[in-house]
């Protein structure tokens, strides 16, 4: 790669821990719900279908996964639906606000080297105060010159970023763990993606990669293999 790039780069299952913390609160709602005959994966197929049709009104983050949560216990409780069960249901996704910020291997490194070098953007969706908290917390934003918090990261979001910020495309990459959210979008913009696989990847982030653009696609074992590619 030669000379200064364009790094946009997710921070969700990227530069950190997140979708565990989703996983557990998963996992008490299962066990609170106490469901007579449906497995974890066919609750979980149902609390991703209400997740699916949230997300396009409500956006992502904590607060709306309880309501998801909150949903789900609805439709699925065998037993009267009580304003106190309801709250314990959003109890488990408020935890997830408490969590410790956990920072990926090599992450804070391997950010420092490439600031040095390139032009660096964090580019994540979500809900803009849980974020920026997040943000905060990790100590990461003094490597970042420009952040952007967006409600969905498609195409359209790609487009505005490019357009903001004046960027090159054939000189612009995003980096992330998100086939659907970081990858298939910004190729789809013309712009070059990296993928850092994550294994506990939402699974509604879990879709096909695909080459629609002009744009190269590199895929990386860890975070820290872009000191070598940049
Ligand atoms: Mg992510």
């Amino acid at each position: 790669m030669h000379g200064t790039q364009s790094l946009l780069i997710d921070a969700d299952d990227t530069l950190w821990e997140n979708n565990i913390y989703f996983e557990q609160a998963f996992d008490e709602f299962v066990g609170f719900l106490d469901h007579s005959s449906l497995s974890p994966a066919q609750i979980r197929a149902v609390l991703d279908e209400i997740e699916l049709a949230n997300s396009r009104i409500h956006g992502y983050g904590s607060l709306n996964f309880g309501r998801n949560l909150q949903q789900c216990y609805a439709r699925l409780a065998e037993r009267e639906i009580r304003p106190e069960d309801l709250e314990t249901v959003k109890g488990f996704a408020l935890r997830i606000l408490e969590q410790p910020l956990v920072l990926i291997e090599g992450v804070e490194e391997t950010l420092a080297d490439l600031s040095a070098r390139h032009d660096l953007t964090l580019f994540t969706k979500g809900h803009p105060d849980e974020q920026r908290m997040k943000i905060d917390r990790s100590g990461l934003g003094r490597y970042f010159r420009h952040t952007a918090i967006v409600r969905e990261k498609d195409r359209a979001s790609y487009e505005a970023l490019v357009q903001e910020r004046g960027l090159d495309r054939a000189r612009t990459w995003m980096i992330g763990n998100s086939p659907k959210s970081d990858i298939n979008p910004a190729l789809e913009a013309g712009l070059n993606a990296v993928f850092v696989p994550h294994a506990r990847t939402w699974t509604l982030e879990r879709t096909r990669l695909r080459r629609p653009g002009p744009g190269r696609l590199v895929a990386v074992e860890r975070f820290s293999d872009l000191r070598e590619l940049f």
